[in-house]
């Protein structure tokens, strides 16, 4: 025991290159992330719903049961030295049985808009105004404070733009014949509880901040881009893009904060808007690699995948440095493309057979 310091916590030492780790997901986050695992030599074992997803294609082993199946979750826990998600709607039982880093309350959070916006708020980001709403009368008096425009999303299970609808201050008189611009029209078509409802923040782009944290509260945070959404879907990040110095200053300071707050062992990623005169507001977080750091693959001498591993096995981060100005452009299902590539234009295919419209298939990154 070192004298003086009685309780000092324990923190485990990184993991040896033979370890194994464990991704519960399929999706194209786990596959890069297996990817960048593998090039340092670890093993990777998946879990997830199907064995010919793009997770389980790049796997070493892969265990196809349900999230909820706490018996194949509790073997797959046991052949595995450490445990990630790479999808964040997982539920808990499976984060909590497997001991899955980032820890099981921040993907809780996560996976909540309330309580999401409240952790924020207590690290001391701003968040827009946000009221909970579970009947149309806590939906008026909310509107009311938000000056009648505002954004009704689900709390649960919301992603790319889906489970949220718009409202307008003049909903109710715009077209009283028009059911599709009636405020009770469109209550009828919402769960009718376990909603939220946010201010409409006039904001001029959109950035995000990506954050490694290791189990000894080392971190490191990648340079921050503008994002552009098509259709609530991200169409592009473009690094820098608009995003100044001071904007990327405050925007990592926030991710720290949160980080700092939520004792956050893996990666954050953290979005928020810019608004006119620079200042931040908090729109949400996912404890997984984001989409908006796809870019980094090629564009850092590190990429967020590379360092939500050392984050995981608990290794020194060092900051990553960006090697060129970067797009990184989504290829869609609707999307008809002949992939170029290129010294400078990289295309990754995430091995998805059925392209669907909205699907993300995979990426192009363009430097310089
Ligand atoms: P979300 O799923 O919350 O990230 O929302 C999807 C997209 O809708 C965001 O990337 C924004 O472009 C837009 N959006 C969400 N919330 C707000 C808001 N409170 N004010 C203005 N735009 C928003």
């Amino acid at each position: 025991m070192t004298p003086g310091r009685p309780f000092a916590p324990v923190t485990p030492a990184p993991l040896s290159r033979r370890a194994t780790i464990g991704i519960l997901g399929d999706g194209q986050l786990g596959r890069m992330l297996a990817q960048a695992a593998q090039r340092r030599g670890f093993q990777v074992h998946g879990f997830g719903q199907n064995p010919d997803s793009p997770l389980a294609q790049v796997t070493q082993a892969f265990t196809c049961a349900a999230f909820d199946d706490t018996a194949a979750l509790d073997q797959f826990a046991r052949q595995c030295d450490v445990v990630t998600s790479e999808f964040e709607n997982v539920p808990l039982i499976a984060l909590q049985q497997t001991n899955c880093r980032p820890q099981a309350p921040i993907f809780a959070l996560a996976q909540d808009r309330l309580q999401e916006k409240q952790a924020a708020e207590a690290a001391g980001l701003r968040a827009a105004p946000f009221y909970a709403i579970d009947s149309f009368d806590d939906l008026q008096a909310a509107l009311r404070h938000v000056g009648g425009a505002g954004i009704l999303k689900t709390r649960r299970m919301g992603y790319d733009g889906k489970g949220q609808w718009r409202i307008h201050p003049d909903m109710d008189r715009i077209n009283p014949n028009r059911p599709d611009t009636d405020l009770a029209a469109l209550w009828a078509q919402t769960p009718g509880r376990d909603l939220i409802l946010e201010g409409l923040v006039d904001f001029q782009f959109e950035t995000s901040a990506l954050i490694a944290r290791n189990a000894r509260g080392h971190v490191a945070l990648f340079p921050c881009g503008q994002n552009v959404h098509r259709d609530g879907i991200l169409f592009q990040s473009i690094v820098p893009g608009q995003v100044g110095p001071e904007i990327e200053a405050k925007a990592h300071a926030w991710a720290g904060q949160l980080a700092a707050s939520l004792d956050l062992v893996g990666l954050l990623a953290i979005e928020f808007f810019v608004l006119a005169g620079g200042g931040l507001i908090f729109n949400e977080m996912a404890p997984r690699p984001h989409n908006s750091g796809h870019w980094t693959l090629e564009g850092c001498d590190q990429s967020q995948f590379d360092l939500a591993i050392s984050a995981l096995v608990n290794e020194d981060l060092r900051a990553p440095t960006q090697l060129s100005p970067a797009i990184m452009t989504n290829v869609l299902g609707q999307d008809i493309l002949t992939p170029k590539t290129g010294p400078k234009t990289f295309w990754h295919d995430y091995g998805k057979t059925d392209p669907k419209p909205g699907r993300k298939m995979g990426h192009v990154t363009v430097l310089g």
